[in-house]
């Protein structure tokens, strides 16, 4: 039998790359792939099995509603916070893959990429690596404090790229519809008179590097990371597509919010009614805010969304150390139960946990040392309490005691 061709790029027909007759002639998929963005210049077209996957998230589950109520599953509380982001990865996601679809095809939907403000510990990173879960798409994550404009000792901006490729196996394509977490962004505000922190002085020179890949362009990295030399083969990344999340804690911007409340109060007995004032929140910033902080306008301008997380409080911790899908008492849990050893918490460990935890301020990211610093001891002696209940008394947290072991009773063999 003849193998049909394509008549356009002479490839044979195969299970990948089949081909539709025309009267006399053959076209195969990639060739129909092509001929449509060469009519409709448009690069968004859903091509790989990778795209078509997302595609079938967005399309066919993944309402906000949904991405929230995943989000939910992982992450205590931040309810705000996970509302504007299951959202804009909504609409992110809709602007890659739908808006082809649609006649007017002037109206250019800008990015929604996403600046999370809140304190250390809150669940920045953790929202972005859920949201990267549940799409099942690459994301890097990098710290802006360790980034420098290029040529300057320290990480390039552009090594982020890099890492969002090694995320996505070496696929460009697919590292081009990721996401870029960039936590720290406060940290690279510029010195303003507002404010006297000192601070690296080459803040507003990554800033600018930074908005050049948040803006959407296509950029040339080093296959390999590291520094850029002559004679070397550079991969052409566009990351118009990739949706960035930047996280910071912004200390010091409760001032200037304080400061813009006070100047909004009007009138006689203004001293007075300062002090009953409510405390500024975060969900108050404006872009305005912002550039007092130190950031540039254009960066600003190019991160719309902006949600603010809540410190996590005792009674949050609780929760995080119980609820979320692969919370950590579940994980001990587990772990033990392989030994078949029963594993539980008394409801004073947890809180005694919890209190531990909020005195080392770095909100709910130190829960996991302090069980661990308890945990170590148990575990060393684990294998010989097989068929034990271990109870965790609050005194085992405090006092560094030893837990309770019960013999759970033997089942009888029938
Ligand atoms: P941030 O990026 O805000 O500094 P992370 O997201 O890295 O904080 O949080 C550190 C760890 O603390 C997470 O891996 C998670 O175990 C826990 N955590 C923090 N906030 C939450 C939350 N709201 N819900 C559930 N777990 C949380």
């Amino acid at each position: 039998m003849i193998k049909k061709h394509c008549s356009f790029c002479d490839a044979t027909e195969s299970e990948v790359n089949p081909l539709i007759a025309g009267n006399g002639v053959y076209i195969c998929k990639n060739c129909v792939s092509s001929a449509y963005k060469i009519m409709f210049g448009d690069t968004t077209v859903a091509q790989t099995e990778q795209d078509k996957e997302l595609l079938e998230t967005v399309n066919n589950l993944m309402t906000p509603k949904d991405l929230n109520k995943f989000l939910g599953e992982y992450i205590i509380g931040q309810e705000r916070a996970r509302k504007l982001l299951s959202v804009a990865v909504y609409n992110h996601y809709k602007r890659i893959f739908k808006t082809h679809e649609l006649k007017d095809k002037e109206t250019e939907i800008a990015k929604s990429n996403v600046l999370l403000i809140g304190p250390t510990g809150s669940g920045k990173t953790l929202m972005a690596q859920t949201i990267a879960k549940v799409l099942n798409v690459p994301i890097a994550i990098a710290d802006a404090t360790s980034l420098t404009e290029a040529g300057y000792v320290g990480e390039d901006v552009e090594n982020i790229l890099t890492k969002l490729i090694q995320a996505a196996d070496g696929d460009v394509e697919r590292a081009q519809k990721g996401i870029i977490f960039l936590d720290e962004v406060d940290k690279v505000a510029r010195m303003s008179e507002n404010r006297s922190i000192t601070r690296d002085v080459s803040g507003e020179g990554v800033q600018q590097a930074l908005l050049k890949i948040i803006e959407g362009s296509s950029v040339n990295i080093p296959p390999k990371g590291g520094r850029k030399h002559p004679n070397q083969e550079f991969t052409s990344i566009d990351t118009t597509n990739i949706l960035f999340i930047c996280g910071g804690a912004f200390d010091g911007l409760e001032e200037i919010l304080k400061r813009k409340q006070g100047n909004n109060v009007l009138g006689f007995g203004h001293e007075k009614k300062t002090k009953d004032e409510k405390k500024p929140t975060f969900d108050m910033v404006e872009p305005d805010d912002l550039v007092h902080f130190g950031l540039i306008p254009e960066l600003i301008g190019r991160l719309p969304i902006i949600a603010s997380l809540n410190e996590i409080t005792e009674e949050d911790m609780i929760r995080i150390l119980t609820e979320p899908k692969n919370s950590l008492t579940k994980q001990y849990q587990k772990l033990f139960s392989i030994d078949n050893v029963t594993l539980n918490f008394e409801e004073e460990a947890l809180l005694a946990i919890a209190k531990k935890s909020l005195k080392r301020k770095t909100g709910a990211r130190g829960l996991r040392a302090i069980l661990e610093e308890n945990m170590i001891d148990i575990m060393y002696e684990l294998p010989e309490y097989s068929g034990y209940e271990v109870l965790i008394t609050k005194e085992v947290i405090e006092d560094g005691a030893e837990p309770v072991y019960i013999k759970k009773p033997t089942q009888k063999i029938a």
